[in-house]
């Protein structure tokens, strides 16, 4: 069996009191890796690795070219090594092999992406406040210095990566903290990383409670910024612990996003669309399509294609590539799903297919559909996280927008229509971060990606997401030399 652990300073160490957690396999329950689990005083150790990192300038005042050629090393190991990660990826996680792979592709090719942008100088030169020639303006972005990045279970290594990539490329040091839940690919990102010419302390990697060293990174004063991609439960937690010394965060929180379907989609297209938005990784995504809005004037044939689908869809052992769906991520998160399930009915709506636990070893869940539903119901309002999606019937474009943003978040979203004129008059009027056009998904490294409302704060990929990692300075260099000419001179200070 595997054993991790703690990743501090360049070196591996045992946590100070010696305690290990399990890494278990949620499709047979198995523990397969033992990891060490830090402490307070370990996260103080790792944070103050990541201090020293920083003050010292070894990367962030590194040139460009070898920050950028470090990181093209991880991800070139990641590459290499990506036959395993995948594997270790669907053991912790539940993830199909399908999924897992595409995730530690997509890891390595964000990885990529932001090695390039390490190249990139976002520092400015403008035009003086008052007249040309009178000042000279530097507008410089700087790294902001030690960033906590606290990841979630459902694309453990990509989560890493996304806040690992920009937060690099700025030339931030970092404690990285992954999910207890699935935190083995952060931990063989620790030994990646170990082989390369990345200085030590830069990057610090640790597993643990988040509520205990997860709270340590939020209020300990020496970091300087946190990112957080979780519930908005925590979000909300992390914002009011953060406030001790202002730090910067980043929340990318939780989601309901509306799936439309307005009547001139393609019906087949939309229907495996539904089936994609909503059920993919067991609808364990956070911007999944789980309220399925579809125009009454195609509903029912719209809602028999789908339950037709969704019988051939196969729910089972995550290696095995014949299946589309694994397990759920945990015994927790497969009881709360359960019990949503039965609120869904309790509240009168009608379950169209599903609804049942498969197997009895492993925590796995037939996609489930509520349909004769409204979007007042907690199974419409609440995020489920799991492969339960409610169908709301709307008569026109106006009242899909209106039931899609009747909702506490906005995060993603998808309009169906073969009229992408009349589909971008209701993106336009989506309060979400992202929506796709006859698409789900898919994201693209260049654009930002995040929540409005309680979706969260901030947005990660594109420019947006790299200066979340930076602060902007303005360096005025004056040009008037004679003191008498400055602007001031007749105002506060005494004349001679
Ligand atoms: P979670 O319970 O909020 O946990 C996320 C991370 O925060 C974990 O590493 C957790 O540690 C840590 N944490 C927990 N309490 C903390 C605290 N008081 N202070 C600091 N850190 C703390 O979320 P999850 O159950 O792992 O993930 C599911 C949620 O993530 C969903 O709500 C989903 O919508 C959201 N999500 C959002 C996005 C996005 O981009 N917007 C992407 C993926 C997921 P431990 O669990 O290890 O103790
Ligand atoms: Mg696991």
């Amino acid at each position: 069996m595997e054993n991790y652990l703690l990743y501090i300073n360049g070196q591996f160490r045992e946590s100070s009191d010696g305690k290990t957690f399990d890494a278990v396999n949620p499709a047979n329950e198995e523990v397969f890796a033992k990891i060490s689990q830090a402490t307070v005083e370990d996260t103080k150790l790792a944070i103050d690795s990541a201090r020293k990192a920083f003050d010292s300038g070894v990367w962030s005042e590194l040139a460009r070219e070898e920050r950028s050629r470090i990181m093209k090393q991880i991800v070139d190991r990641i590459n290499e090594n990506a036959k395993k990660l995948t594997e270790l990826e669907v053991m912790d996680s539940g993830s199909t092999i399908r999924k897992a792979g595409e995730d530690i592709f997509l890891s390595a090719k964000s990885l990529h992406h932001f090695s390039k942008m390490a190249m990139i100088n976002l520092d400015e030169e403008i035009e003086g406040l008052s007249k040309p020639g009178v000042s000279k303006n530097l507008i410089r972005r700087e790294p902001i210095g030690v960033c906590a990045l606290i990841t979630p279970w459902n694309f453990p290594l990509k989560m890493a990566i996304w806040k690992l990539g920009p937060a690099l490329a700025a030339g931030c040091t970092v404690i990285l903290k992954p999910a207890m839940e699935t935190s083995v690919t952060a931990n063989e990102l620790a030994r990646i990383i170990d082989g390369t010419d990345m200085p030590k302390g830069v990057v610090n990697i640790i597993s643990g409670s988040g509520s205990i060293i997860g709270t340590e990174l939020v209020t300990n004063p020496h970091v300087d910024k946190v990112a957080f991609t979780g519930s908005t439960e925590v979000g909300k937690i992390i914002m009011q612990n953060a406030a001790g010394n202002l730090k910067k965060i980043t929340l990318e929180c939780g989601g309901k996003s509306a799936n439309i379907v307005l009547d001139d989609a393609d019906l087949d297209m939309s229907v495996d669309g539904a089936i994609y938005a909503g059920f993919y990784h067991q609808g364990q995504c956070c911007e999944g399509g789980t309220r399925l809005l579809v125009h009454e004037k195609i509903y029912d044939d719209f809602i028999n294609k789908l339950k037709n689908k969704l019988s051939k869809l196969k729910v089972g052992d995550p290696m095995d590539k014949a299946n589309a769906a694994g397990p759920i991520i945990s015994k927790s998160q497969f009881d709360t799903i359960m019990d949503y399930i039965r609120i869904g009915k309790e509240e009168g709506a009608e379950i169209l297919y599903g609804g049942k636990r498969v197997g009895d070893k492993g925590y796995f869940i037939e996609p489930t559909v509520f349909i004769n539903a409204d979007n007042k119901m907690r199974i419409a309002q609440e995020e489920i996280f799991g492969p339960v999606i409610t169908v709301i019937k709307f008569k026109d474009d106006k009242e899909a927008i209106e039931i899609a943003n009747d909702s506490i978040y906005g995060l993603g979203g998808a309009v169906w229509s073969g009229n992408d004129e009349r589909a971008l008059n209701v993106a336009n009027k989506l309060r979400t971060g992202t929506v796709w056009i006859n698409e789900y998904h898919l994201m693209s490294d260049k654009a930002p990606f995040g929540g409005y409302k309680q979706s969260g704060i901030g947005r990660e990929f594109g420019m947006d997401g790299l200066k979340e990692y930076t602060e902007a300075k303005h360096i005025h260099i004056d040009e008037i030399k004679d003191r008498a000419k400055k602007p001031w001179y007749n105002t506060v200070v005494p004349q001679d």
